[in-house]
This record gives C-alpha cells, structure tokens and sequence, in this order.
C-alpha cells in the first residue's frame, strides 16, 4: 500500500468513528508521524493531502524540515514536536516546529519561554500527562495534583507560550479498549483545567496512536499522531 493509500483509509476510518461518536471529522486533525522516514516520505504525504507531520526528535526533524519544506513551500506544512524535548535543544524546537506536544516539566516550560522570547515567537504547546503514572514514560504526574496544579499556574503565565491543551501516550496494552480509562481520565482532566485556568485555552485533546485512535476520538481526540498506519512499519525502535 502507499502512503497516499494508507492516509485515506485512516482518513475514512477517522471520519466514520467521529460520526458514529456524533463528533465532526473537521474537529479532529490528523498528525502524520513521520519519525525514521525520510523526507520523500513525508513529501509523499504532503501530495496525499497531508498538512500535520510529527517527529519526535529535534536532531532528526533539524535534518527533514528544511528540506521538506524547500521541496513543498515554507509554511504549508505545520510540524508538531511529539517526543521528549532535552531542554538544551529547546532553542532549536522552538525555531523549528509550529506546535510542541511535549512539555512535561515546569523548568522545560521555562526554557521554552525563553528561547521563544528571544525568537519573537509565540510557542503553541500541549502539556504531555503521564496518565497512568507508567515510571517509563514522560510526562507530568498526577500522583500529587496540588503539585502539577501549581506547575499549571505558572506555565499558563509565561508569555510566549500559547497553551493549546494536553497530550498523553496511551499504555502498553493488549487491546485498544484497555486504553480507554487513561482516554477519558486525560479529557477529565482537561476540563478540570478549563475550569482552573480559564485564562488559557484548552481545547486540544492529543491522544490515540496507531493502535487505540479509534478508542480515543470516541473519549474525545482533537488530535490523533498516527505513524504506522500511514508510513508503514518503523525498522527501527524510537
Ligand atoms: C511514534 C509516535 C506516535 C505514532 O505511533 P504509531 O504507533 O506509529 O502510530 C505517536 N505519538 C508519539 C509520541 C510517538 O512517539
């Protein structure tokens, strides 16, 4: 199958899980996970219709972006950070991506900041939740929420950060439905934080990937990062 192929079908599947959910398609955007393809791929998906790509790591994106975007046009694609960002590469996500996915620490919202002010930028992030408090993964704890709220206060005070809502990775699970609960916990979540924070937006729920983004847009996805499906089996584990 071709990527062309490939993001059709998970078009179609998105479209009919999101009206048999009663949601609109059109609120639900499709980020293409590019990571470990090369940049004839994510061109590829470009001319399939493709306008969000993801990468998870800022040295491989540093390589991809600027030839992509020589090859389709500067600013036709929006490129999304999804992976863990060490804070001494952050100057470079910041010039790079239009949207950060991943910032899961305070002090790394503080960085981001920084380099944004200094750049003229404002930043368009999602703040990653380790839902399920998984020890393997990134992402704020829930474990003390007096903690994490405290964090959420002063990051929705920086200045050139736009929050835009949170991101989570589902769990290692068998089935889909199993992915469920962390789903929902992370859209209760969101509107705990709507409430809080009402000076920040909260309206994107990135959540499903592959194997659970069905599952997901029916607990409220408005973003799903889709990688497989749409490129093909990765060669290599990132
Ligand atoms: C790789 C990756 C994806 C896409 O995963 P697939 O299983 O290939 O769809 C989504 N989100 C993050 C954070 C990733 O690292």
């Amino acid at each position: 199958m071709s990527v062309a192929e490939n993001l059709l079908r998970v078009r179609e599947q998105i479209e009919n899980v999101a009206l048999k959910s009663a949601r609109l398609p059109a609120e639900i955007t499709l980020v293409a996970v590019s990571k470990t393809f090369p940049a004839a791929s994510i061109i590829q998906a470009f001319n399939a219709g493709a306008i969000d790509i993801g990468e998870n790591r800022v040295e491989e994106a540093a390589d991809k972006i600027p030839s992509v975007d020589r090859a389709v046009g500067t600013g036709k694609i929006r490129w999304h950070l999804i992976g863990h960002l060490q804070r001494r590469k952050a100057r470079d996500a910041v010039a790079l991506f239009d949207m950060i996915q991943s910032i899961d620490t305070l002090r790394l919202a503080e960085t981001v900041q920084r380099h944004a002010f200094a750049l003229g930028k404002q930043m368009p992030v999602l703040l990653q939740v380790n839902v399920g408090g998984d020890p393997n993964k990134f992402g704020f704890s829930l474990d003390h929420r007096d903690v994490f709220f405290r964090d959420v206060e002063r990051i929705v005070s920086l200045p050139n950060l736009r929050i835009a809502g949170l991101m989570t990775i589902g769990p290692l699970v068998a089935t889909a439905e199993e992915a469920r609960p962390f789903f929902r916990g992370l859209r209760i979540l969101r509107d705990d934080l709507a409430q809080r924070f009402p000076q920040a937006s909260w309206t994107q729920l990135s959540m499903g990937m592959t194997d659970d983004y069905a599952v997901a847009i029916q607990e409220g996805a408005t973003i799903v990062r889709i990688g497989r499906a749409i490129f093909g089996q990765r060669e290599t584990t990132t």
